[in-house]
């Protein structure tokens, strides 16, 4: 038994894996894949349409909100957002880990940044403080990034603002309830929770959206997707397919409730051997801990390796830190099933006792 912990692409449900298998070569009778299914066709409408309503109704998303399936990664969406809304205007950026400083670095090419705080100062270990943030008396938008997928931390709480909130999702979209009505947009490329890579998941307010500026490239455009229903161009259709394919999945298995509170449940099992003693240590602070990205040390560099290649041999592979940070790092999606993850604590129980 292998359980793949890696960062992204990261893990899918099982039984998505085997429902895909099952129909690769032929999608319901059709005699061929869905994969090599016009856009345009019947079959593929069915399928995108259901990944919208599934999401919709994973999420709870009113008609106020388009749901986009496009192209280009989450960074894309670091450009395309300056670039649609704010060109010339100031926006406000929280600084708390790569990621954001990737975005906040697209949006100067475009909008006056303004960093309303970050903890770079401490190597991104904590959130600043949503009380001590610097805004904007102005901001066109306050972007944010939900969960830290590098460091290890994340929002548990978002902020109550004026500004439009806009949140890259990427590392934790479909992992816990969520009041869409607070945010402006969310994005998240689909490869850490909810599908393959290629294909980014947009959740866009239709009236925040009205206000895009002009003479965009269509592509680059929110108005162009949201028009023609994420089929301006071709899609990234085997994507939209398995992302269909896993909200079905959670759909099945009592909706964003249900997967929330299980990742807490592992989560909070892996933070527990982690805190048992001394032998492993926690970057973040407690406050701020991921429940989708576990970073944790050992003494030494050494035995952190030592640790890598020994969970290899027991099938419990992915989980060397970002090259960055160095550490374990344990991605622990919505598809990590329990028992992957107590299968790491027993081994973490094991090397402790063996170092
Ligand atoms: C992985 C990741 C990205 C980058 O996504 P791409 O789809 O590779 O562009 C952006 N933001 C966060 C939070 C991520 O985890």
């Amino acid at each position: 038994m292998t359980y793949n912990f890696s960062a992204g692409p990261a893990v899918l449900p099982k039984a998505v894996m085997e429902k895909a298998q099952a129909e690769f070569t032929d999608y319901q009778g059709l005699g061929y894949g869905i994969m090599e299914a016009s856009h345009r066709s019947p079959e593929f409408t069915a399928v995108i349409e259901t990944a919208e309503k599934n999401l919709r109704e994973l999420l709870n998303i009113s008609d106020d909100y388009a749901v986009l399936f496009l192209q280009g990664g989450a960074s894309t969406q670091f450009a395309m957002l300056p670039m649609n809304f704010a060109q010339g205007k100031t926006v406000d950026y929280v600084d708390t880990g790569s990621w954001s400083s990737k975005a906040a670095k697209e949006a100067k090419l475009f909008s006056n940044v303004n960093v309303a705080a970050s903890s770079k100062d401490e190597n991104y270990s904590y959130l600043p403080a949503i009380a001590d943030w610097n805004l904007s008396d102005d901001a066109t938008y306050l972007h944010i990034t939900s969960n830290n997928t590098i460091f290890g931390t994340q929002f548990h709480e978002f902020p109550q603002v004026d500004a439009p909130l806009i949140a890259d999702m990427s590392s934790d979209i479909l992992s816990r309830e969520l009041d869409i009505d607070k945010f402006a947009v969310i994005y998240a490329g689909a490869q850490k929770n909810i599908g393959p890579s290629g294909v980014t998941v947009v959740i866009i307010n239709k009236d925040f959206a009205a206000k895009e500026q002009e003479n965009l490239p269509a592509m680059l455009s929110y108005g162009t997707h949201i028009d023609k229903d994420s089929l301006y161009n071709t899609p990234p259709t085997f994507g939209i397919y398995m992302i269909g394919l896993v909200a079905e999945w959670l759909l099945a298995n009592g909706g964003i409730k249900a997967m929330q509170e299980i990742n807490e449940r592992k989560a909070g099992n892996l933070y527990a051997e982690i805190d048992a003693d001394d032998f492993y240590s926690c970057p973040t602070n407690e406050a701020n801990r991921s429940l989708m990205n576990v970073c944790f040390n050992l003494a030494t560099p050494e035995l952190e390796a030592a640790f890598i290649a020994e969970a290899k041999t027991k099938g419990l592979v992915g989980l060397k830190g970002h090259r960055s940070v160095g550490g374990i790092r344990a991605s622990i999606y919505n598809a990590m099933p329990e028992v992957g993850v107590q299968a790491l604590v027993d081994f973490m129980k094991e090397f402790r006792v063996n170092n």
